[in-house]
This record gives C-alpha cells, structure tokens and sequence, in this order.
C-alpha cells in the first residue's frame, strides 16, 4: 500500500520547505520530495535560493566588498593597508560552508517539525478517489528505486532554471549560468555578460571587485527598465564610475570559444558589428519554469504556453487540491514571494483565508549601492493617469551615511495627490535591503507618507532619509 500524506510537496526550495513547515505547524501528515544534489553527489534541501542563488550569491558579494573596502576605501578613514591580497578558494570555501550550514539546517527544521523527505524526482501518476498519486524516483526513501505515495493535497514548488541561449552551450568553465559564475576558481582579467538583470549586475559586482574588467551586454535599449527611472539613472551613474562597462541595445551573435577564451560578436544600439574577447562568459538571461517530466499531464494539468503552471490568486492550479508556488507560477522570481505563497496555500488548505498583496511584494539588488522598491514606479502611476506628488532626500545629507562612508544614492516617495497614501518607494543605498522594510509595512498598512513623517526615527541612523523624503513628500524635508 503506497503511503499517504495530508500534503505533499514537490520541491524543497524557499516556496516548498517553508510550505512544508507551515502545513506541518497546521498539523498536517507532510511530505516534500526533493532530488537536488550538490557537486560532491550529497542530496540538499534548499533549492535555487540556498544552493546556487541568493545566499551563496550573497556570500560573494559581502566577502567582494570586504575586498575592494581593504583595497580603495579604508584610506578614506585614514587605515592604510598594503598589499591587499584574496584568497579566491578560500572565500569560495566560506561560501560553500554557509551554504552547507543553512541546508542542514532545513534537514533539522524537517526533522524537528517531523516531515517526510522523500528523496528523488517527483512525477505525477494519476488521481484516485484516495487523492493524488506521485511517484518519486531515483534515490528511493526506503533506498527502493522507486515508490508510489498517494496525496489529500499537492503542491507543486519545482522552481526555475537558468534559461541558455541557442549556439551559446552553457560548460560552467568558459561560458557560465549562475551555477559557475558562483564558482570560478579564479578572478578573470576579462569578463564578460550576456544580460544586464539582477544575476548580470550582482555576479558581475563580484567579479568586477575582485579585479576583473567587467562589460556587460542588455539587449533591451533601456537599463533596469523595471526600476523607476530615478533609480535606473543614478544605478548607471554609480555603475559606471564603478567601472562596469554597460552596453544596452545590442544582439549578441556568434560566440566562440578557444582554449584561453570567448569571442562573442555583437551588433551594437547604433548597428555596428562588434567583437568582444573575454576570459570567461557569464549568460545571465532570465530563468524558466521546471514543469518538464512532471507528469502533468496524468492529472489533468498543462503548463503554459511559457513553461507556467497557470493558478488563480490563491495558487490554485484547475485541478482541486493541486496548488502551485514560486518561480514555477506568474510573478517575481523572488525567494521571498516563494515563501509566502508557500504559506498562504498551507492556510488554504487548512481552510484559513489567507490573502498575498503582490504589490507590497519588495525588489531588492543587492550591488554597491543597494536597489530596493515596493509598489509602482512613477512612470507605472502616470501611465495609469493616477495624480501624484513625490519626494526625494540624498544620503549625502544624512549624518550616519556620511560617516559610514556611504553617502551615494537617495530614498524616493511616491504618495497619491489627493489621499497622500504611499504608492511606491524607491531607495538607492547601502542597506536599501533593510530599509526597504519599513515602506512595506508602510504599505500594507495603507499608510500615508505624513504617517512615515510624523513616526520617529533613531538618530543617527540612515533610517532617518526615510523620513524625510516623506516629509519632502510636502515639501517640508528638514536637514535639506
Ligand atoms: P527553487 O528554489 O528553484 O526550488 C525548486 C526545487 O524543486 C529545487 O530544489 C529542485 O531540485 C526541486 N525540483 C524540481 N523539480 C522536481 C521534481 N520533479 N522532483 C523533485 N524535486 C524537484 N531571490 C531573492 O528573493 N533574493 C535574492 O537575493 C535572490 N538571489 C538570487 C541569486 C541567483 C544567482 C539566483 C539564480 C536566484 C536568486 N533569487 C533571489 C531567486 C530565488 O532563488 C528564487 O526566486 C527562489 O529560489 C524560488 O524558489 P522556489 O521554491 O520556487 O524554487
Ligand atoms: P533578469 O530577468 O533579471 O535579467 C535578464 C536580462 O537579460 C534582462 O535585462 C533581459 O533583457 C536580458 N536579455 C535577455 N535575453 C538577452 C539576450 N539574448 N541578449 C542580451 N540580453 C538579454 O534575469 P536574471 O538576471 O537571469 O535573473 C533571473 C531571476 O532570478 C530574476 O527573475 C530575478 O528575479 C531572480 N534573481 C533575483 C535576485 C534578487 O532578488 N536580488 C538576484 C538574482 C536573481
């Protein structure tokens, strides 16, 4: 007789193993098949995020930054260092062990709230009146090649992988998706980017601190076209001074591989043919949906025409009791809408009525300065004729910013003009990542910016450049 859970969970990314965890608190039977597997062939919870996204991507961008601040910056706070030298296979080891660390601590995090891993590939069977068949195989759990467990409710967390472009063969050594580029075993003199997108500009921070000469190719013709465009400007500025050469508009062609090298052609914005030789190659291009050899289509269901499981917005897919999360449904590939998707449909199934506001869903970049916002963009709100007023403040004015030595970059609000409740916020600055949080609570509190204005803020503290572009809001910023 195949085993039966209340849930089971396809996938052990962010979506699935906080899914997971939420069912199980609700006092589900759960169980979440996961095969991922790390290159030394040990099986790992954690998915893109913990394995080959945002945390080892993270690691690398604190220890880069820890590099250049020793090499260009402590001289500003009169510390002189010489000779400042990194250890690329040592900061990979410190990566790999944060890593190690946060999936072993999901693996206790199941054990502790006593879910089932079943280890290997999930594919639907079929459906019974008992529930959802699934048929998970490859490393077994009861070390069978293969077994058949049977589901009340099934969610579907598979995630995404890095999308290749055709003629341009991904080997992790020469030509590179996230996976490698999170692991060259050295810093390239030359580097170059297929795409100018949050993997292009965070990996390509990395590398560019640890001593590579970076140039990155976007075909779009505008950069971070999904920022607010005050943003988008002073990110190019910033980059630019930073020495990441950033070129938009163009088709990449040909790319060619040698024993040294890669040669990539390209026709640049003004249609000339170009030729870029680099080290390395990273191809940075969006990711899809994992929605191949899951059986689908036994159960009733088809992905999009995209690779999407299409699902309403409590993620439910058209098969009952089959629910979809993450990067494998519509919306931001974001590790944090994963999660609560992950725990609303847990309630759903609980029969709570949990509700996700997609617009207080926060974008972060975390590059030098940080990109963060919630909400819509100015040019999103005047597209939609909605009347505005906005308010800007630099961190150049702000007292801790200057003495931490971080001074670029500005926080702006965006309020409705009649009503003065907060549509978006938009933050260029170190810790933007943190800073962002406020604005979400803010909004999803329907705050208005007076209420940001009139809240107390730590002093000194770059918290306080939230203030007072609220306060700009109307025109009554203080320190400006
Ligand atoms: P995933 O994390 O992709 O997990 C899906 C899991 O399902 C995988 O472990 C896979 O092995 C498993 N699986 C798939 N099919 C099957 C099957 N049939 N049977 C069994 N198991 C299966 N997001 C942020 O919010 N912040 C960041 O800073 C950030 N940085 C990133 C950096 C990089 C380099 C990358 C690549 C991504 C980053 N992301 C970031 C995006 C984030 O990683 C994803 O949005 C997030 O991981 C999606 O979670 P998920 O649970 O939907 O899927
Ligand atoms: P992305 O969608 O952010 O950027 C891809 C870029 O490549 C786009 O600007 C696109 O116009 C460009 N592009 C596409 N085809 C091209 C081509 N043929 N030639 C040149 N340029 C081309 O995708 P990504 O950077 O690969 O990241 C994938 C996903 O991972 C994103 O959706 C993102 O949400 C997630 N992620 C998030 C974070 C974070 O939250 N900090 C960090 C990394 C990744």
């Amino acid at each position: 007789m195949s085993k039966e859970f209340d849930v089971v969970v396809i996938g052990a990314g962010p979506g699935g193993y906080i899914a997971a965890i939420r069912a199980a608190q609700l006092g589900k039977t759960v169980a979440c098949i996961e095969k991922w597997k790390n290159p030394a062939g040990a099986l790992k919870l954690g998915g893109t995020c913990l394995n080959v996204g945002c945390i080892p991507s993270k690691a690398l961008l604190a220890s880069s930054e820890e590099f250049e601040n020793a090499s260009h910056h402590l001289a500003d706070h009169g510390i002189s260092v010489e000779n400042v030298q990194v250890d690329i296979s040592k900061m990979m080891s410190r990566k790999d062990g944060i890593v190690e660390k946060m999936t072993k601590g999901i693996e206790f995090l199941f054990r502790k709230n006593k879910i089932t891993w079943l280890k290997g590939h999930g594919k639907f069977t079929g459906k019974t009146d008992a529930g959802v068949q699934i048929e998970v195989s490859g490393e077994g759990t009861d070390g069978a090649s293969s077994e058949v467990v049977t589901a009340k409710n099934v969610i579907i967390a598979t995630g995404s992988k890095a999308r290749h472009l055709p003629g341009i063969p991904v080997d992790n050594k020469l030509i590179a998706d996230n996976e490698g580029a999170l692991s060259f075993d050295t810093a390239p003199k030359k580097l170059a980017v297929i795409g100018a997108g949050v993997i292009g500009l965070e990996l390509g921070s990395v590398w560019r601190r640890l001593g590579a000469d970076v140039t990155v190719l976007e075909a779009l013709p505008e950069f971070l076209g999904a920022a607010d465009q005050a943003l988008s400007k002073e990110a190019a500025k910033q980059f630019k001074k930073q020495g990441l050469d950033i070129h938009v508009g163009v088709k990449v062609g040909e790319v060619k591989t040698s024993e040294n090298g890669v040669t990539i052609a390209y026709t640049d914005k003004d249609g000339n043919a170009q030729t870029l030789e680099a080290d390395r190659l990273i191809v940075s291009v969006g990711r899809v949906p994992n929605t191949d050899n899951l059986g689908l289509e036994s159960i009733g269901l088809k992905a999009n025409e995209r690779g999407f499981i299409d699902v309403d917005d409590h993620c439910a897919t058209a098969v009952p009791n089959v629910y979809a999360i993450g990067d494998v449904v519509r919306g931001p590939m974001l590790a944090h809408k994963a999660e609560d998707e992950g725990v609303m449909v847990a309630e759903v199934i609980d029969g709570q009525k949990p509700h996700i506001d997609y617009n207080c869903v926060p974008w972060v970049i975390y590059t030098e300065p940080e990109i963060a916002w919630v909400g819509k963009t100015e040019q999103q709100l005047k597209a939609e004729g909605r009347e505005i007023k906005t308010g800007q403040f630099p961190f150049m004015a702000n007292g801790r910013a200057l003495g931490i030595n971080k001074a670029d970059g500005f926080v702006k609000m965006i309020a409705d003009a009649k009503t003065d409740e907060l549509l978006g916020v938009h933050i260029i600055s170190a810790n933007a990542s943190d800073l962002i949080a406020e604005a979400v609570v803010a909004m999803e509190f329907k705050a208005a910016s007076e209420d940001i204005g009139r809240i107390c803020h730590p002093h000194p503290s770059l918290s306080e450049v939230m203030r007072e572009a609220a306060l700009a809001v109307d025109k009554r910023a203080l320190n400006m």
